[in-house]
C-alpha cells in the first residue's frame, strides 16, 4: 500500500447495501442438543459464502520493493494462494482469488466492480508494509544497492468508514487481529506515530490492530464488508525473510480462515423459533 497515492474523497458509496441471504443456513427442526461450536458451525454455510481475496497492486505496476529486491506484488500474490487453498479446505468453495492486471487508478475501481458483480460477502485486499520514503536506508546485499527500515515490523490491519457496511467491515477486522494474536503474531502500533505524517492512521481496535483509511477506493467503493491486510513490513530485513517462508505465510492464512468462519458464522442470522399454535388458548384481544 506504500505507494498509493491518496485518492480525492469524492464519494461513490452505493447507496443501497445488498445483503445476499444466500450463504444463511435456516436452522433445522428436531435438531439435538449441540454444543457450542457446533451451533457456531451450523449458523454458517461456507459453501454459499463468497470471499474474494484481492492480490495488492499488479505485476506491472508492483507496489512496495521489499530490502532484497523483491516486489510487493510477489509476495502478496504468494500469500493470496495460500489464503485461498486454507479457504477452500474449510469448505469456503465461492472464494475467489482476484488478480488484476490494469494499473491504478483504474484498475483499483475494477476491483471493485468485478467484487460487487460477484455479490461477494466479504472483500479481503492482501498486502506487504514498507514505510514512507524519509524513513528508508540503504544497504547492500549480493553486491547490490537496495533499500530498507529495520524500524518497524507486524501487520496492520485496515477498513474505511465510508465502506457501505463498516460494521461487518470493524467485526471482521476485529476477528482477523484477534486471530493473528492468538497465534503469536503482533500487529504494529507505529501508524499512529507522529513520524507518519499523512499516513498516520486512527487505531478504531487496540486489542486487535484495526486502522482506518477512509479513501482506500477498495475499501471505500466495495459493497460488501472490506478489509485491507499489510501483512508484515517487506522492507524490514528480518521480516522480509520471515514473510518469505511457507510456514509463516500458513500461520497468516489460517487466522484468514479462521476470521472468515467466525464471520460468517456472526453474519448469519439468530434462529427465532417459531411458536406453535395453541388450540386450546384464545388470542388475546388486541382492542383496549
Ligand atoms: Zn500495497
Amino acid at each position: 500500500m506504500a505507494k498509493l497515492p491518496r485518492w480525492p474523497a469524492a464519494a461513490l458509496v452505493a447507496a443501497a447495501l445488498l445483503v445476499p441471504a444466500s450463504h444463511w443456513t435456516p436452522a433445522r427442526a428436531g435438531a439435538g442438543p449441540a454444543t457450542a461450536a457446533n451451533a457456531d458451525r451450523a449458523k454458517c454455510n461456507p459453501a454459499s459464502f463468497r470471499v474474494v481475496l484481492d492480490v495488492g497492486h499488479t505485476q506491472e505496476v508492483p507496489g512496495a520493493t521489499s530490502a532484497r529486491g523483491g516486489t510487493e506484488y510477489d509476495f502478496n500474490l504468494r500469500l493470496a494462494k495460500v489464503i485461498e487453498q486454507k479457504l477452500l479446505d474449510a469448505g469456503f468453495a465461492r472464494t475467489v482469488l482476484m488478480i488484476t492486471a490494469e494499473a491504478p487508478r483504474a484498475g483499483l475501481y475494477k476491483r471493485v466492480a468485478r467484487a460487487n458483480g460477484l455479490n461477494a460477502d466479504l472483500f479481503l485486499s492482501i498486502h506487504h508494509d514498507a514505510v514512507p520514503d524519509a524513513l528508508i536506508e540503504t544497504w547492500e546485499y549480493e553486491g547490490q544497492e537496495h533499500h530498507f527500515s529495520d524500524r518497524f515490523h507486524g501487520h496492520s490491519i485496515f477498513i474505511s468508514n465510508d465502506n457501505a457496511d463498516v460494521r461487518g467491515s470493524l467485526l471482521f477486522g476485529k476477528f482477523l487481529g484477534e486471530q493473528l494474536k492468538t497465534r503469536g503474531l503482533q500487529y504494529t502500533p507505529h501508524y499512529t506515530d507522529a513520524i507518519m505524517g499523512s499516513r498516520r492512521r486512527q487505531l478504531l481496535d487496540l486489542a486487535a490492530g484495526v486502522y482506518r483509511y477512509d479513501q482506500l477506493i477498495v475499501l471505500r467503493d466495495t459493497r460488501m464488508p472490506a478489509v485491507l491486510l499489510e501483512a508484515g513490513s517487506i522492507v524490514n530485513r528480518d521480516e522480509e525473510l520471515l514473510l518469505g517462508t511457507p510456514e509463516h505465510q500458513s500461520v497468516i492464512a489460517a487466522a484468514a480462515a479462521d476470521a472468515v468462519a467466525a464471520f460468517c458464522a456472526a453474519r448469519a442470522p439468530r434462529v427465532i423459533p417459531v411458536r406453535a399454535a395453541n388450540p386450546m388458548k384464545p388470542a388475546p384481544a388486541r382492542e383496549q
